[in-house]
């Protein structure tokens, strides 16, 4: 992908050589980039030889008044990067490197993950074993934990925005995962064997924080803002809030391990009211050989009830994501 027509970001941005384009989002378009040895912070501080640069055009944002829009205000970009630096020591969440303010645009620098997006993988694997499943889930699991216990919740997890670095498998030590005779294993060489389709999921980091919010204060775990008069729904919305992000991992449970996502229809309210009921199924053929042990932990990460909903120390201790992880012994 070749840079913009005509390539004015370059123009203004100090410190990265922008270079070509491997990803984009509904306000940015984001470039793999080199730091320049002198003076860009990735290579002071970090020693980064590449970046990933996130590019949002001023010309696209709104005020934060027009709250109907769907176009994304200065304030927001603020708070996205805000939020990012917060998180960004996390093992498993993107590291966050620098950040400009110019004329028309924001850049948002930050560690790149050669390996791209879970969702090409799945596009590619057609789904994950349950091996491949849990060794990318625990580690979305671990991002989580770092901002919730930060008071902080994503609120858009989803396939595009987990991004993973490769790594190549050792031959020798790949589990069978499947029975042979089933047509679908296809999909399991391509992830075990090394070399082919350039090796395997490595670490797996959490990216976006463009709707991310901070719920609690991280010094005083209270919820933001006045506590005294608070209305009892208020308390229990910022409670609750959590577990959006607990519904999120399940919906991305659901979908590395059967290809396809718990909820879909082409008509959006038909699609809304599935969701608000929880009406989702292990659909047959494709579920018939998923252990019990991880419809298990989708159902308690699908519950309509954010009660009852696995809360993130809950999957944490889930048993299945538990199981003895042959991937993650060999790559972390
Ligand atoms: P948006 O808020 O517009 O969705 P994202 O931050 O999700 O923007 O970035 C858009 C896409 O760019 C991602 O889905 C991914 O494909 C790619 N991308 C973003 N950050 C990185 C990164 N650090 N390394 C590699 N690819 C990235
Ligand atoms: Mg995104």
């Amino acid at each position: 992908e070749e840079p913009d027509e005509d390539f004015s970001e370059q123009a203004e941005l100090s410190d990265y050589k922008l270079l070509n384009k491997i990803g984009e989002g509904a306000f940015s378009r984001v470039f793999r980039a080199t730091p320049q040895r002198d003076t860009s912070k990735a290579f002071l501080t970090r020693n980064f030889s590449e970046v990933a640069v996130k590019v949002i055009s001023k010309k696209h944002l709104t005020s934060q008044k027009d709250s109907k829009s769907k176009a994304t205000s200065k304030e927001q970009v603020l708070k996205e990067v805000a939020i990012h630096k917060a998180v960004s020591s996390s093992k498993n969440i993107v590291t966050f490197v620098d950040f400009q303010e110019t004329q028309n645009y924001y850049f948002i620098v930050q560690e790149l993950l050669a390996g791209g997006e879970i969702f090409g993988e799945i596009v590619r694997l057609t789904y994950f074993s349950e091996d491949l499943s849990r060794h990318v889930i625990k580690q979305l699991a671990l991002a989580v934990k770092d901002m919730h216990s930060q008071g902080i919740v994503h609120r858009d997890i989803k396939p595009e925005n987990l991004l993973f670095e490769r790594i190549e498998h050792i031959p020798s030590s790949q589990p069978k995962l499947r029975k042979s005779d089933d047509p679908k294993t296809k999909q399991d060489e391509g992830v075990f064997r090394p070399g082919v389709g350039g090796g395997g999921i490595g670490v797996v980091k959490l990216a976006d924080f463009g709707l991310s919010k901070q719920i609690y204060s991280t010094n005083t775990k209270t919820p933001c803002g006045t506590v005294g008069y608070t209305a009892p729904e208020v308390v229990k919305d910022e409670r609750y809030s959590m577990q959006v992000d607990m519904w999120g991992i399940g919906c991305v449970l659901y979908t590395v391990l059967c290809g396809f996502p718990p909820f879909y229809d082409e008509r959006v309210d038909v699609l809304t009211e599935k969701i608000s009921r929880g009406e989702y199924t292990f659909l047959r053929p494709w579920w018939d050989e998923i252990s019990d042990g991880a419809k298990y932990a989708v159902r308690k990460l699908l519950e309509v009830d954010p009660e009852k909903r696995y809360d993130i120390d809950e999957f944490l201790a889930d048993p299945w994501l538990n199981q003895y992880d042959c991937l993650r012994q060999q790559t972390l």
